[in-house]
């Protein structure tokens, strides 16, 4: 994984080097028996997704209106992916940024009221203490989770907490202290599905800075065929990619995740992904479809 990123972080827009796989976790045979992909993009905001090829384009020359918005039942934003609450999102707009700051109006170590400054040598509005004077700093959140494959299909499970109830998801959520990414989708793949998983690869990295997330999600596979809801899930179930039901997933980055896997098995060849998903200005956050993928490299497996 590291490599990946290693790899990624020192192209600006498209990829030429091989991510190899370490030798023993080597990528399952790509099932490349689905049926055609026609009824799958025949879904008309699918026409819409960029494609691969403009994908790979640098980021001026992507349109920025890249789906068309289709208003989604979902009642949240990406803001929450497992269901906790959260405060106001960092984000580089400075607008965002401040009004994130600003919802901070007391010190997690003394409990002491904050004030809201430039701190000297930064640049940026931090909550500080007017007690013990510690800077409060805001950093992004890592989900993880798991893109599960079984007999050509992949686990999705519906949610059974907000936000996005009832909504469609892979199971996925916040890393928690001490854990590898790795370890953090396995354990959020056992609590949502109480499924066994061997993960086989990194697939995708998914930036959202509005937010403050970033979304690293595996391949993985069952160890055993066994999966059932979890406290957070209502139902566990496996979608071959023509039934993915693309209009009722929970967040942007579930859409993107799985629309390139699925552009990937069609092409015949699964990759690691980064791309910045990037909500369009003036959408609702709960528009899952309202969003631009910018920046999106990719390197072969
Ligand atoms: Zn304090």
């Amino acid at each position: 994984m590291l490599k990946a990123i290693q790899i990624l972080g020192c192209s600006s827009s498209s990829v030429t080097q091989r991510w190899k796989p370490l030798s023993n976790q080597g990528l399952p045979s790509i099932a490349i028996s689905f049926k055609p992909f026609s009824s799958f993009y025949s879904i008309p905001f699918l026409k819409a997704l960029p494609t691969m090829d403009s994908w790979h384009l640098p980021k001026d020359s992507v349109p920025r209106t890249q789906s068309r918005p289709i208003h989604a039942s979902s009642a949240c934003s990406d803001s929450n992916p497992d269901g906790t609450s959260s405060s106001s999102p960092p984000s580089s707009s400075p607008a965002v940024q401040s009004s994130g700051v600003r919802n901070i109006k007391f010190c997690q170590w003394c409990g002491g009221p904050t004030k809201h400054d430039i701190p000297e040598g930064e640049e940026r509005l931090r909550a500080i203490c007017t007690v013990c004077g510690k800077i409060i700093y805001q950093n992004p959140k890592m989900v993880v989770g798991c893109l599960i494959q079984h007999e050509n299909k992949v686990l999705l499970c519906k949610r059974k907490i907000q936000p996005s109830y009832g909504l469609w998801t892979l199971p996925a959520g916040y890393l928690e202290i001490g854990e590898s990414a790795m370890e953090g989708a396995i354990r959020e793949t056992m609590e949502e599905a109480n499924a066994e998983v061997e993960v086989l690869s990194p697939f995708a990295q998914l930036d959202i800075p509005l937010i403050g997330q970033t979304y690293l999600i595996f391949l993985a596979k069952l160890k055993k065929p066994h999966f059932s809801p979890g406290p957070e899930s209502s139902e566990c179930r496996l979608f071959s990619l023509d039934d993915v039901p693309f209009n009722s997933l929970s967040f942007s980055s579930m859409v993107v995740t799985l629309s390139m896997y699925a552009e990937d098995i069609k092409a015949g060849r699964l990759k690691f992904h980064y791309g910045i998903i990037n909500k369009r200005p003036g959408t609702s956050p709960s528009d899952i479809h309202a969003y631009t993928l910018d920046n999106h490299m990719q390197s072969t497996c």
